[in-house]
């Protein structure tokens, strides 16, 4: 198990913008590994690779609408195509006591390569969707509070971890 460190806001790499990935190697292999094992340590539904102080175009999503939830691996990740809109609640495991509320588009494309450099488009619809563009926006320097249309207060927040239970 790779547990990495997740950066919180405040921590100068969550700002910048990431590089390309131009070698399918161990070490990206490594580094996707140990962020399956970081995203399941911090329950979360993605993660991107700034997050853990590594500046490359590099995220994982899980879909969680099946049965079993399904983690997508996505390198060199782009929004292809955006349909629709939604307006809901979002968080971010780097900014972990606050959530806002995000408009996000209700389906997008993603084009994107696998850890071995193949070229793959994903189809993603409602939470997965907000996620895609969620973690895309963390390789482009962006966290959601700040486009976040308002926050959450305290009263709402209770609400919604009880929705989760
Ligand atoms: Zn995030």
């Amino acid at each position: 198990m790779g547990i990495r460190k997740i950066l919180t806001k405040g921590d100068p790499s969550l700002k910048k913008k990431s590089r390309a990935v131009t070698e399918f190697n161990p070490r990206l292999h490594q580094l996707l590994d140990d962020m399956r094992d970081t995203l399941e340590q911090a329950n979360g539904v993605g993660l991107a690779a700034p997050q853990v102080g590594v500046l490359r175009r590099v995220v994982i999503v899980e879909d969680v609408s099946g049965d079993e939830p399904v983690i997508y691996e996505l390198v060199n990740p782009e929004i292809a195509e955006a349909q629709g809109e939604q307006i809901g609640p979002e968080g971010c495991l780097s900014l972990p006591d606050i959530w806002g509320i995000v408009t996000r588009p209700e389906h997008v494309k993603v084009k994107a390569q696998d850890r071995f450099g193949n070229e793959f488009f994903l189809e993603a619809d409602e939470l997965l969707a907000r996620a895609c563009c969620h973690e895309i926006d963390h390789l482009e320097g962006v966290l959601f509070d700040e486009i976040a249309d308002r926050f959450l207060d305290d009263e709402e927040l209770a609400a919604l971890s009880a929705d989760e239970e």
